[in-house]
């Protein structure tokens, strides 16, 4: 499958060609762990989630590196401020080192609970400071740097094409000072810190020797560091949210196109933000921000919220509601209601198939060209959906086509469904969860495991047979024990 995605660098959408055939590299800027992930945050994982998962249905072979920023990060785009990290560890009365240990942890706990596929390389910024100081050192060998009283700093007007990510209008706008607060030191509004000094009589509790003096990294040196030792000098795909485009982004390809004298990334992908109804944006410094486990604590699970960003594409603002976020849990679970009344039918007639020698499930169907030709076809519509840049929107609205055409039989369905989930990572084929059964029937499931693992295949039969009267059919798979239920 083709697909063509929005580069921000070329404000258009490109047929996706990676640059080893049949691989794909992505760098993805991952959290600064100073606090709670917010769900904001959240939807730009999800999308990039998806954006993997997209690439692998296509047949790439995906390589994804992800940062954690453990150090660095300060509270202002103007390299001024505190760094979030001692901010945290203010807060609440621990090391920055705790703080970095414990958020990096949560933010993991949501990730994996979003279903997000987790990075091949995982890459703490406190880890890579000896590539970090390399970095900055190939850069003032090439003359790009220069230092003042706070650190040392990239000289923006020595690359060309300083901007080229954020357009004309955003590089005038630093240059009349409008967006980042001008330290009268620097030769450039737009000059960043590539290494901060400890401040004179100060000690911080990250920091490090380095031949221009004791201090941190800048936060944008981090992603280019670790971005070109683990995907090389040019790689093919690089994400964040839309706020980094100005800053974070042009700022790294400078950062790296000047070190290497190569182009440092060729797609470019932006996520729009989650905004909160009447506020700007949900941000972590505007206070306005809500967690997944304050979703949590509302009923609503990880899965409720991954559904619930699939009602926006990607590149549109998403606009946070408790009524939205309701709707989106009632339609996940219709939808997985109907997929578990499919199970149940194809199990159905699997059991009798085996009981009085019926016909194999689709196999009806499978005679009827017809039939065989509207599933293609909304198979076709699915995949246009997700390779005209990932329209998940568009993809699910087909999963319900599919769902309600009376025409396909229940296992076909089933196909798409599992066949669709590769995107979407709803999970949309687990079975019924065993708390739905009466306690009496799952621990007939339960006893006939452990039957099972004891090798005791005699009483395990018995307990099948058992639950068969029951209305409950058992099936062992690779993945373990599944059971559904059959309406006879
Ligand atoms: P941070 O942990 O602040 O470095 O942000 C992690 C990711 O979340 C970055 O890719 C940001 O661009 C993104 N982000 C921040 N705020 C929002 C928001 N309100 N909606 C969507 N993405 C966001
Ligand atoms: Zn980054």
């Amino acid at each position: 499958m083709e697909l063509y995605l929005y580069n921000t660098l070329s404000r258009s959408k490109e047929k996706f060609i990676g640059i080893k055939q049949g691989e794909a590299g992505i760098y993805t800027c991952g959290p600064t762990v100073y606090l709670y992930a917010h769900i904001g945050n959240l939807r730009t994982y999800v999308f990039e989630d998806v954006l993997k998962r997209a690439l692998t249905y296509s047949g790439y072979k995906v390589q994804h590196v992800m940062n954690v920023t453990d150090v660095g990060h300060l509270v202002s785009d103007s390299d001024e401020g505190e760094d979030k990290m001692e901010i945290g560890s203010r807060r609440e009365g621990k090391t920055a080192w705790e703080i970095a240990g414990f958020y990096t942890e949560a933010f993991f706990r949501d990730f994996k609970d979003l279903n997000c596929i987790m990075p091949d390389v995982l890459c703490k910024a406190t880890y890579h400071i000896k590539e970090m100081i390399k970095l900055i050192s190939a850069l003032e060998k090439n003359g790009m740097t220069y230092g003042i009283s706070d650190g040392i700093y990239f000289d923006v007007s020595k690359f060309p094409d300083y901007g080229k990510l954020a357009g004309k209008s955003h590089v005038e706008g630093i240059k009349a000072g409008a967006r980042v607060e001008h330290n009268p030191e620097k030769r450039n509004p737009a000059d960043f810190a590539l290494w901060k000094f400890t401040p004179a009589g100060q000690q911080r509790q990250m920091e490090w020797d380095s031949k221009w003096g004791r201090g941190f990294p800048g936060w944008h040196i981090e992603c280019s560091a670790m971005s070109l030792k683990y995907l090389g000098e040019t790689f093919d795909i690089h994400c964040g949210g839309v706020d980094h485009i100005a800053i974070h982004h042009t700022n790294e390809i400078a950062q790296s196109e000047a070190a290497t004298g190569r182009k440092f990334v060729n797609y470019w992908l932006h996520g729009e933000f989650l905004v909160m109804t009447g506020a700007d944006k949900m941000a972590k410094s505007a206070g306005n921000f809500i967690t997944l486990s304050a979703l949590n604590d509302r009923g609503y699970g990880a899965l409720d919220y991954r559904y619930f960003c699939f009602s926006a594409h990607y590149r549109k603002q998403l606009e946070f509601s408790w009524e939205a976020l309701a709707s989106s849990k009632q339609s996940l679970s219709t939808l997985r209601e109907n997929i578990w009344s499919l199970q149940d039918d194809a199990l159905k007639h699997g059991v009798r198939r085996n009981k009085a020698a019926l016909p194999a499930i689709g196999a009806a169907s499978a005679a009827s060209g017809q039939n065989m030709d509207k599933k293609s076809a909304h198979h076709e519509k699915f995949r246009q959906a997700v390779a005209d840049d990932l329209n998940v929107p568009q993809a699910l609205a087909v999963l319900w086509e599919v769902l309600r055409d009376k025409t396909i039989c229940p296992a076909e369905k089933l196909e798409f469904v599992k066949d669709s989930d590769r995107i979407f990572g709803l999970n949309l084929m687990s079975p019924r969860p065993l708390e739905e059964l009466p306690a009496e029937t799952a621990s007939l499931i339960d006893e006939r495991d452990r039957a099972r693992k004891n090798k005791d295949f005699k009483k395990a039969d018995e307990i099948r047979k058992e639950l068969l009267e029951k209305g409950v059919a058992v099936e062992d798979t690779p993945r373990g024990v599944r059971w559904k239920i059959i309406k006879n």
